[in-house]
């Protein structure tokens, strides 16, 4: 892709969704769009490679929608991917974390083995809104005695300040509301 793409004209605002008051942000008209994760990646790549990180080992990508765009930036930078699911999803033995939400909690899990101990590793999300979702995954790669290199985001909602819930390293974002 040779220019750059107003991700915000492409990405679809749904009102009232899922619940009253909540503007949904719907990624799904940018992957539908020929250019679209090409474009993403293309940015996610600049924009980490200008951290000066050093070498990223592993992508981890949170379900479902950073399974999408995780697995295409692993693919490009030709390093792992692994997948931290919601619970009883995965198949052997797990690490898991709850974490609370407005209402309630919620779980998520990630595979034992799946990592190494100092394997170098990179959060990826569609959205960061208030946080919890990224800080709860932070903590499983902690337990698992992985390196958080940082984090990488479609969108944030800057109004939520959700990179305040996470610890401190550098968090790359595409497109911010
Ligand atoms: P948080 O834990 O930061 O409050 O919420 C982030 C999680 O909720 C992400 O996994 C993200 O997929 C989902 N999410 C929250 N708001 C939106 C939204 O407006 N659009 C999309 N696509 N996902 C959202």
């Amino acid at each position: 892709v040779k220019y750059s793409m107003d991700f915000k004209s492409i990405i679809r605002d749904i009102p009232d969704f899922p619940q009253q008051g909540i503007i949904f942000r719907d990624i799904t008209p940018l992957l539908a769009h020929r250019d679209g994760l090409t474009a993403i990646i293309q940015d996610f790549k600049t924009k980490f490679a200008e951290l000066n990180i050093g070498e990223i080992d592993c992508i981890i990508g949170i379900e479902s929608r950073g399974f999408i765009l995780g697995a295409a930036l692993a693919m490009a930078l030709g390093c792992s991917f692994v997948p931290v699911r919601k619970p009883k999803k995965l198949p052997s033995a797990v690490f898991r974390v709850e974490y609370s939400l407005e209402y309630g909690t919620d779980t998520l899990e990630m595979h034992q083995d799946a990592i190494s101990v100092g394997e170098r590793v990179v959060i990826i999300d569609d959205v960061i809104a208030t946080g919890g979702t990224a800080a709860a995954t932070a903590k499983l790669i902690k337990e698992a005695g992985a390196e958080l290199l940082g984090y990488g985001f479609l969108i944030e909602l800057d109004f939520l300040n959700g990179r305040k819930a996470l610890p401190e390293v550098p968090i790359v974002s595409l497109v911010n509301y």
